[in-house]
């Protein structure tokens, strides 16, 4: 038995709603556990897949191999007391580094209605039920971490990670300002130890620049040929949006239920200019940083780019800079969107880009595991 405490700091006093109309979160497609195979076998064989790779697993089937899954009929799921137990963990998710915390998933509409259940009581419910797979996957990750922070000793780059969360929490404003984002980029390639404390604004901000850094982070998430592989933006009209890219150009389209897409305009990424956030999509942007700066699921990607570099980069320098560049796609994707559908940049124009991003925020690579 593995004792664990879990941090539910990211759920507490929020609510969470499922609307009818929704359905986005089956187009992930749901992982089916040894112990959820009889079900599937027995009663909807064809509805269980394969998926190859390097530890293959079982999942339920898509509508034409790249829709939603194939219990989805008009937005609601057919087999709901059966459904996996990776469906109804969403849009929760369990993160296993050297301890446990539960993250929200903000692509998730009904995470900003204000309504529904109470998030904190359903984590509860989720963590217990995934207790067996959460101590196991904290056997394994807290060895890699271990062995990750003697790397970083050994090569002189380590940092105190939550000396460096309280450094942003004291300076989210940089993070949401243009000239202090350029500056932390550029400083965080070339300054052997960043400090934030001493760092000073860019004077005049390259516009261009900041384009190109947003551009480039958002492209390479969208430069794929496969539905299952793109970013999807849920509207506030329910409509699955998918967006791909194919050499510099961005095509719109739309995923109906069937799993046929519809083709809505093409735009090259370099006509799309970057748009400033207004001072109400500013108060929506702070409060996005601090959640990512709370959230082990980021550290753990930070630490990921580091392991993959070999170290070179201080922990300092490759958090504020991770989390600067993160900042840059969003305002990138809120320019995007903009674009093609005329969502402004104000509050609720960050909003939607959020709802757009934090998908494939939690889908970065990352030491440690959801489980
Ligand atoms: S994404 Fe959220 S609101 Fe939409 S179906 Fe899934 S849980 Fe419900
Ligand atoms: S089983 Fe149901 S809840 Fe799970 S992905 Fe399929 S339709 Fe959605």
């Amino acid at each position: 038995m593995v004792d664990y405490e879990v941090d539910y700091s990211e759920v507490t006093g929020k609510l969470v709603d499922c609307p009818p109309e929704c359905g986005m979160c089956c187009l992930c497609q749901p992982e089916v556990l040894p112990e959820e195979r009889a079900f599937f076998r027995e009663n909807h064989p064809e509805s269980m897949v394969k998926i190859p790779g390097p530890v293959p697993y079982f999942a339920l089937a898509l509508k034409k191999g790249r829709g939603s899954c194939v219990f989805l009929e008009n937005r609601r799921c057919k087999i709901y007391d059966h459904r996996t137990a990776y469906c109804k963990q969403y849009p929760y998710h369990l993160y296993v580094s050297d301890k446990v915390k539960v993250e929200l998933n903000l692509s998730c509409r009904g995470a900003w209605m204000g309504t529904g259940k109470d998030a904190l009581l359903e984590s509860k419910v989720l963590v217990d039920d995934a207790d067996r797979r959460i101590s196991a996957a904290l056997v394994e990750a807290k060895d890699v971490y271990k062995q990750f922070f003697a790397n970083c000793r050994e090569a002189g780059v380590m940092s105190d990670p939550s000396m460096l969360r309280m450094n942003v929490s004291e300076n989210i404003s940089m993070f949401t300002d243009l000239a202090y984002l350029s500056r932390i980029m550029d400083m965080s390639a070339i300054e052997p130890v960043m400090n934030l404390s001493t760092l000073q604004p860019e004077t005049r901000v390259d516009m261009e620049s900041l384009e190109e850094a947003g551009r480039d982070l958002a492209m390479d998430s969208m430069s794929s040929d496969d539905p299952l592989s793109v970013p999807v933006y849920c509207d506030p009209e329910w409509n699955w949006n998918m967006f791909m890219a194919v050499d510099g150009k961005i095509e719109w389209m739309v995923m109906d239920d069937d799993g046929e897409l519809h083709h809505k305009a093409f735009a090259d990424a370099t006509d799309i200019r970057l748009r400033v956030p207004d001072q109400g999509a500013v108060r929506v942007l702070a409060d996005y940083v601090q959640i990512l700066n709370g959230r082990d699921s980021f550290m753990g990607s930070v630490f990921a780019l580091m392991d993959q570099n070999g170290y070179e980069d201080d922990m300092a320098n490759a958090y504020y800079g991770c989390l600067a560049v993160t900042v840059m796609d969003l305002l990138w994707r809120m320019s995007m969107l903009d674009h093609f559908m005329g969502i402004g940049c104000g509050e609720d124009a960050m909003r939607e880009a959020i709802i757009f991003y934090d998908m494939d925020r939690l889908d970065a690579p990352a030491i440690g595991a959801f489980v």
